[in-house]
């Protein structure tokens, strides 16, 4: 596939996927695959029947979130069957493939971006409203893989109030516009925080600060999130599905999303 080409790959026929919404960030560290599994989950509290890819192949992580790192997929002549977490998430992962969780996937580009389009093709999604694709960081390879063989519907963007005014967010906007994918607009990760004794919200990095960022990059602001220390806690020890006192502000993000599909 040359640069701007569409090469998307053959649909599994067991599968009917009606959105697919990627995740991407400008850099690692952000809070993406976090979010990425929060998003999932309000969209199964919801009713909908939800997948999430995850196309990081050298370095999963949604599995540890929803703590499924001892579960496997199951492979019949129909092709790979993902686990479903606790609430019903269905979860590709190459660190459910490997045999232990630490071990490295030592493996170039093309190999990687064989086993993102396997993860799509050869996995049985089967019926899903949605299916979330948790990218890596950056607009590399795998990015530009994903865009190119999935018929993506649209892409959440992730950062944190650092980075989102620099270039790396930018580029990787430019990116999905240059491969003809809809930007729905970027989440603030780790916006502000809230006092614990009075509960008052604290923007480190000025009012508004978001929101005039956004606009800088000319995308939408899907909402904001704090740090969070309970979110982290949870995430580490792989119960992010638990996960419940950011509810408020994560409805009116997911929302956002379902309103821009
Ligand atoms: P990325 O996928 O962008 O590399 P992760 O989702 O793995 O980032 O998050 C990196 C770290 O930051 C994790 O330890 C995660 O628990 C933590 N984290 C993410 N979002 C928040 C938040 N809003 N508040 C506190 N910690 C967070």
């Amino acid at each position: 596939c040359n640069k701007g080409d569409s090469c998307m790959v053959e649909n599994n026929p067991l599968n009917q996927v009606k959105n697919i919404i990627a995740v991407m960030s400008g850099k690692g560290g952000v809070g993406k695959s976090t979010i990425s599994s929060l998003i999932a989950c309000e969209l199964k509290n919801r009713g909908y029947r939800v997948g999430l890819l995850d196309a990081d192949i050298t370095g999963p992580s949604i599995p540890r979130l929803f703590g499924m790192t001892n579960k496997s997929v199951e492979i019949t002549e129909d092709g790979i069957y993902p686990p479903q977490s606790v609430t019903g998430v269905y979860v590709m992962s190459m660190n459910l493939l490997t045999e232990y969780e630490e071990q490295a996937v030592v493996w170039r580009g093309p190999l990687i971006a064989g086993a993102v389009k396997q993860f799509w093709t050869d996995v049985v999604w089967g019926d899903l409203d949605y299916l979330i694709v948790d990218m890596p960081p950056g607009t590399g390879d795998v990015p530009l893989t994903v865009m190119q063989s999935i018929p993506v519907t649209g892409i959440v963007m992730v950062s944190t109030p650092q980075n989102l005014v620099s270039m790396i967010v930018s580029k990787a906007v430019d990116m999905a516009k240059k491969m003809n994918v809809k930007v729905l607009g970027v989440i603030e990760n780790m916006s502000y925080i809230t006092c614990p004794e009075c509960n008052k919200k604290i923007e480190v990095f000025g009012e508004n600060a978001a929101q005039r960022a956004a606009e800088k990059i000319g995308i939408d602001l899907l909402g904001e999130l704090p740090l969070d220390n309970d979110l982290m806690e949870l995430s580490d020890e792989g119960r992010v599905e638990l996960f419940g006192k950011m509810k408020e502000d994560f409805k009116s993000i997911v929302d956002e999303i379902i309103n821009k599909i």
